[in-house]
């Protein structure tokens, strides 16, 4: 069921994709399988080699069905062949990473990303051999520039947290096939109900399922999505020798949750075009960027790309002292939404994040790329995940502080 090519719309194939009444049981909703090994009645060989695509299962590292039942789901929902659960949106980037390159290769990352993959490509990436350069995927010159002969892999991340600046996926696509590379992208802001990845012509599409797709703050997992062909090769190498596995309860949480992820998405999406509307209005707020706001740096290229614009806002206030002392308000006064990381649940969460300490611990940008940077994100900003709750409630518990 994929709602992308098929007659079936994106909440009923949030619900159905993946899963049926229990053939053992009747049961409506899809059981649990919280079981290691699996009995067999073949005599196969115990190597990721030997694993055929008609095998049932056999070991939980391999495959387990509570955990395809959600690689099933995300993999209709994004219009892909097939989908690998990992243990976090981390093991998802190393499992990108370490299947698609090896040592003398070359990648084009995107300059900013998530922290961890950030560091993961300035410091994990090159100890192995592999060249790494970080371009702004918002200059396509600077992407056709860094691509090399031995580029294998060019890795974005749009809208990218935290400053919601856009890769425009279509051409970054064309120059990276042009090239014989393999495009993949964290989509994790903008989850699958944000944009088209696969018919933008990412190959590989990566997400922390911790946030949008899970929605409740209850579960960390990974996954990528791509063609059947690409995926095996992830499963063969970052879940059956790299062994970074989702649990099976952590996927019954997440695909429970993934149900409602359309009608989520478009809560989300007004509840922050509200609010980000609203900030926009407050003296004590200098600058505001949603992909849904005209005001957006990008808005046409976020009219052309995205069919939801998400519930990530990221918001200016000044100086970075001046960010400090709010934010210290906000851990004080806020009264609904929490002062802490991650992003995407029902509950809102905001965090202040500053431009120099992430420039020195996780960026580490100069020039060009450092003022492209700033353009975004002045010398920091707060990061504000907007929920589910009613708008209005959040926005009184904001002006208890702006
Ligand atoms: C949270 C996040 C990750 C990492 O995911 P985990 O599940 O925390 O490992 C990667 N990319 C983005 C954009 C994220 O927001």
């Amino acid at each position: 069921m994929d709602h992308r090519n098929a007659s079936l719309g994106p909440n009923t194939t949030a619900i159905h994709a993946g899963e049926g009444p229990d053939p053992a049981t009747g049961a409506s909703a899809p059981p649990l399988h919280m079981s290691s090994t699996f009995v067999t009645d073949q005599v196969a060989g115990f190597s990721a080699h030997d694993l055929r695509d008609d095998a049932g299962f056999l070991y939980t590292r391999w495959g387990n069905p509570t955990v395809a039942l959600l690689e099933r789901k995300i993999a209709a929902l994004e219009g892909t062949e097939d989908c690998l659960c990992l243990a976090s949106g981390m093991a998802a980037a190393t499992a990108i990473f370490l299947t698609f390159l090896s040592a003398g290769d070359h990648a084009v990352v995107s300059d900013v990303s998530y922290a961890g993959v950030a560091e993961l490509a300035r410091d994990t990436l090159p100890r192995l051999g592999i060249a790494v350069t970080l371009v702004d995927m918002s200059d396509l010159d600077a992407v056709a520039a860094a691509i090399r002969p031995e580029t294998k892999l060019v890795h974005t991340e749009t809208p990218v947290n935290p400053i919601g600046r856009l890769t425009d996926l279509a051409a970054v696509a064309r120059l990276a096939h042009d090239a014989g590379a393999l495009l993949s992208c964290d989509a994790t802001f903008a989850s699958p109900l944000g944009q088209d990845s696969r018919a933008l012509g990412v190959d590989l599409i990566m997400h922390s399922v911790t946030k949008y797709i899970g929605g409740h703050g209850d579960a960390v997992g990974g996954a990528v999505a791509g063609s059947a062909e690409l995926v095996a090769k992830l499963r063969a190498e970052a879940a059956i020798h790299h062994g970074g596995i989702l649990s099976p309860f952590n996927a019954w949480l997440i695909a429970r949750g993934m149900a409602t992820l359309p009608l989520r998405m478009q809560a989300h999406q007004r509840n922050a075009i509200r609010i980000a509307e609203w900030l926009e209005t407050r003296p004590s707020v200098t600058r505001v960027i949603h992909p849904g706001l005209a005001s957006h740096p990008q808005a046409e290229l976020a009219r052309r790309q995205m069919t939801n614009t998400s519930g990530m806002i990221s918001f200016q206030v000044g100086d970075a002292a001046r960010g400090r002392a709010l934010a210290q308000g906000f851990i004080d006064r806020l009264e609904i939404i929490h002062y802490a990381v991650s992003l995407g649940h029902h509950r809102s969460l905001i965090f202040w994040m500053e431009t120099d300490s992430l420039m020195d611990s996780s960026f580490r940008l100069d020039g060009a790329a450092r003022e492209s940077y700033r353009a975004f994100a002045g010398d920091g900003v707060f990061r504000l995940s907007v929920g589910l709750e009613d708008a209005e409630d959040l926005i009184a518990d904001l002006a208890r502080v702006l």
